[in-house]
């Protein structure tokens, strides 16, 4: 029997989310390491892409996001009229797959704040408030 670099199981345990481009559900992938051991590697098939995942949430947002052109990150792949469904399924994958870093980063930030101007409470210090003048 060979010798796995990472089982198929533990592959299946680092699996957190969804596909960060389609939001399908990922699945370990054989493949071979940089070194041409046998592995298995956490991915989606459609996007052909190697992901752990991330948060479903996360991933609407996103979506949402590059869906109404408010956050495009990547300009060298553009969605045009003349765009097959392949095509603009490719454009959204990885628009939304990089947009999906910026909104839990955002989240992250969103959160590290919130709870820094409340240990600070009552006044906020860290994050004072604007002075009403
Ligand atoms: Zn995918």
């Amino acid at each position: 029997m060979r010798k796995y670099q990472i089982s198929k199981k533990e592959c299946m345990e680092s699996i957190h989310g969804v596909c960060n481009g389609c939001g399908r559900k990922l699945k370990p992938i054989e493949t071979v390491d940089n070194s041409g051991n046998p592995t298995f590697w956490a991915g989606c098939i459609k996007c052909e892409r190697f992901c752990n995942g991330v948060d479903k949430t996360i991933w609407r947002i996103a979506r949402n996001l590059v869906e109404n052109d408010k956050l495009i990150l990547y300009k060298d792949i553009l969605r045009s009229e003349n765009n097959n469904e392949e095509e603009l399924e490719k454009y959204l994958s990885y628009q939304t797959d990089r947009a999906s870093y910026v909104v839990m980063e955002v989240i992250n930030e969103y959160f590290k704040v919130k709870k820094a101007s409340s240990d600070d409470s009552p006044q906020g210090k860290k994050y004072p408030r604007e002075k009403i003048k």
